[in-house]
């Protein structure tokens, strides 16, 4: 960051003067004449500076005010060029550039002639671009804001708020100098007011493609500890969060008087909610409550006594809930034990709050295997990463979207894994269930194994080509392939065996010693596969065989081992050739809802829950009440907030529904519990004016914005620093999550033309979009004109 100037002056001339002024003689020989820097040059032509100047012995640095002061009294030696230098702000430090970087420019046809520049440190581009910033004359308004370090919630929330013209033209009138509250003890000083006004000034100013949030995002921090640092936030919080704190920074009431509440007591709804606005306005006044506050009727019935409690609340945004589904899409690849099945992938409905044990059923339904025996694992980063025991929940498995995203990996590598294990051969389960477990995956891979027994044996192939020798481990193949070749007819005794020696803590090598005894052996080992290599953990290092410790430490990595099979299976050489199955071709159905239909479920009976229970008064204790919200009024700009992060006892995710929202005419009519009587009542009809957008999941994610612009009707994408125009059709998306509607009566015409989007220029930059040279393509929005 450039911070001021300093310029370089010849220190012998600066010590000249030194002398000069010390001696007070005018007449003396120490005057220094003009001033002059020849020292410091090269040459006089093209004044570049002399290599390692020092500080102090060859040039003195001398603040702007003092330059300009010396310049006045001695004037410049022959059209010497000042010596501007910048102060750059850098880590820790703070620097003068005595030598600016230079760039040499040449068309790359002709490398002779070159033209020389000099930048400081602290340019930018945009800046030299543009000659001066200060010339950009955009549309007010249409202006990006620069992301400080994840603070695209931040900037979302901003534009959103931005294109809310009641709120902006307050603020741009400077109406809010008149009403700043310094002394709520709720308030923040009237700091985050004034933080605010400094932000939307400077982008409505139309002279900033991008504006730098910084103090406003140090106030924000200041005021609200969890926004400090540069983690990722929720838009919504931010929102709320500056809803209050902008409203009690121009809380027009300077000293809150107490009011006790009434309850309805069964008076008329009308009367009820009249006083509870009045109540409300006696203590809280300002342009939110004027923009954005309305009045819901909230109804409580005990379920004990019949008890009703009736009030009427303020709100400053709607939290509307989505219709959660009960089902869940997973997609899965069955793996079968034949290896010359290819894997299939899957597209399985499960129940939401299911257990691993469901989707192993909705597989069986699909492939004909019974549930019991598969096995469930995730892969993650070219490995097993986990193996899911039959009754866990789903919910521990993630949806693709929230498994973190290693760049390394290839495509099918963050799936889960379903596979079958029906026919594990028996030398795995051997190991696999005798070898002491050393680790929490190894045991609930055992405890997996055992549940795939009843059929084990009905193909020996893969077990056997598993296992099958290598040159570097022929003992220990041998004594695996031994148990490799169990015939199927053998299985029920096998079985129970297997039982037993379960409960065993035997070694793997104790098990093969006894094997060979009871086990048919097979000339099948000539049709190996697979050669068995060993792997580290995560199933990429290999190791000869030779360095283990005979085949007891190869035992203990049986789980691994077969991993690595898997892996091989699944990642070598033709790289996961896989097949869909036809549940895949099924388009992946996006859930759509209506916003109605939300609006809905916000106001449907609800039973409280046990974290929330309400306190009776007549029963004198805590009560699961039924709860019945109602809308009562609603204000010039109504915010609904789509709750599509969901949390419940089963689940914590984000819901990718489209909720279809009308960009105008939404009519709340229908909601309103209070009907208009007379034709002053404003209507109840809406028209969409901003949207705040999030993609991705749960942790991390991406914040941008659509908003109107007030004075010439446009849509427009705010993505941080970058603003693109936006067509309507492109507004409603499952990434919307923040809805600004404002009354239409309260919506003002278009006071300058919609600008004329380039069709040649499919992003539509605004930064270089120009107005002349447009062929008349037609504006995305048609608005008039007054
Ligand atoms: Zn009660």
């Amino acid at each position: 960051m450039y911070l001021y100037c300093r310029y370089l002056l010849d220190k012998r001339w600066y010590d000249q003067w030194k002398e000069y002024v010390h001696t007070g003689d005018q007449n003396s020989s120490s005057y220094p004449g003009k001033i002059d820097n020849t020292e410091l040059y090269e040459d006089l032509d093209s004044y570049h500076l002399k290599e390692r100047l020092t500080e102090n012995e060859d040039f003195v640095l001398v603040p702007a005010e003092a330059w300009h002061k010396l310049l006045s009294w001695y004037d410049m030696m022959d059209d010497q060029p000042p010596l501007e230098r910048k102060v750059v702000d850098l880590p820790s430090t703070v620097k003068v550039e005595v030598y600016p970087v230079e760039v040499y420019l040449c068309l790359s046809s002709n490398l002779e002639s070159t033209v020389s520049a000099r930048f400081s440190r602290a340019d930018k581009i945009r800046e030299r671009n543009s000659a001066d910033e200060d010339s950009y004359q955009g549309p007010p308004g249409v202006c990006g804001l620069t992301n400080l370090g994840n603070t695209c919630f931040m900037n979302s929330a901003l534009q959103c708020l931005s294109n809310t013209p009641p709120l902006t033209e307050y603020f741009l009138k400077n109406s809010y100098l008149e009403e700043l509250n310094f002394t709520n003890p709720l308030g923040m000083k009237g700091e985050i007011a004034e933080a605010y006004a400094d932000v939307i000034k400077q982008m409505w100013s139309g002279r900033h493609y991008s504006v730098v949030p910084r103090v406003f995002k140090t106030k924000v921090g200041h005021f609200a500890s969890q926004f400090l640092g540069y983690q990722q936030h929720d838009s919504q919080e931010l929102l709320s969060f500056l809803l209050d704190g902008l409203h009690e920074d121009l809380n027009r009431v300077k000293k809150k008087e107490y009011i006790e509440l009434r309850d309805a007591d069964g008076r008329p709804d009308q009367e009820v909610a009249e006083e509870a606005w009045h109540n409300h306005l006696r203590r809280n006044d300002s342009v939110i409550v004027d923009t954005f506050h309305g009045l819901f009727k909230s109804t409580l019935v005990c379920p004990e006594c019949n008890k009703v409690s009736v009030t009427f609340d303020p709100f400053c945004y709607l939290s509307v809930p989505l219709p959660v589904s009960k089902e869940r899409v997973m997609e899965v690849f069955y793996v079968s034990l034949d290896p010359t099945a290819k894997p299939t992938q899957y597209r399985l409905i499960v129940p939401k709050a299911g257990r691993v044990i469901d989707l192993c059923a909705a597989l069986s339904q699909a492939t004909g295997i019974p549930p019991n025996q598969m096995a469930v694992a995730d892969v993650f980063n070219h490995r097993f990463y986990r193996i899911y025991q039959t009754d866990e929940f789903l919910s521990c498995i993630l949806d693709r979207d929230d498994i973190f995203e290693d760049s390394e990996e290839a495509g099918p590598s963050k799936k889960e894994e379903e596979t079958q294990e029906s026919s594990q051969t028996e030398e795995q389960n051997n190991c696999q269930s005798e070898a002491s477990p050393s680790s929490e995956g190894e045991e609930r891979a055992e405890e997996e194994e055992s549940s795939s027994e009843p059929d084990r044996g009905s193909s020996t192939e893969e077990g056997q080509s598993a296992c099958g020798s290598t040159d570097t481990n022929s003992q220990d193949a041998t004594d695996v392939d031994q148990s490799a070749g169990a015939e199927p007819s053998g299985k029920e005794e096998e079985d129970e065996d297997e039982d037993e020696e379960e409960e065993e803590p035997a070694s793997c090598a104790q098990a093969n010693k006894r094997l060979p005894g009871r086990r048919h052996y097979t000339e099948r080992r000539k049709k190996a596969l697979f050669t068995m290599q060993a792997v580290n953990s995560n199933g990429t290092t290999e190791r000869g065989m030779g360095e283990a410790d005979g085949s007891f430490s190869f035992s203990c990595k049986c789980t691994l081992m077969r991993n690595s099979i898997y892996y091989r299976l699944l990642y070598t050489s033709d790289a996961f050739k896989y097949i869909k199955h036809q549940s895949m071709d099924v388009p992946h159905q996006q859930t759509t809802v209506q916003l109605q239909e939300c609006i809905e479920l916000f106001t449907t009976v609800e039973t409280l829950e046990e974290e929330n229970p309400w306190y009776c008064p007549t029963c004198k204790k805590h009560q699961l009440a039924t709860k019945i919200l109602d809308l009562w009024s609603l204000p010039e700009v109504l915010i609904i907030h789509l709750k599509r992060f969901s949390y419940t006892k089963y689940s914590r995710e984000k819901l990718d529904t489209i909720v279809e929202f009308p960009l105008r005419d939404l009519d709340f009519s229908g909601f309103l519990l209070k009907k208009t009587v007379n034709s002053t009542e404003p209507p109840c009809r809406y028209d969409l004016i901003a949207v705040s957008n999030h993609y991705g999941g749960l942790r991390d994610g991406h914040y941008t914005s659509y908003a109107r612009n007030k004075d010439n009707g446009q849509w427009y994408y705010f993505d941080d620093s970058k603003v693109t125009y936006a067509r309507e059709e492109q507004i409603v998306t499952s990434a919307a999550y923040l809805l600004f509607y404002q009354r239409q009566d309260k919506i003002r015409h278009p006071t300058i033309p919609p600008p004329i989007p380039s069709s040649t220029q499919p992003e539509n930059h605004i930064s270089s979009q120009t107005r002349d040279g447009m062929d008349g393509a037609a504006s995305c929005v048609s608005m008039e004109t007054d």
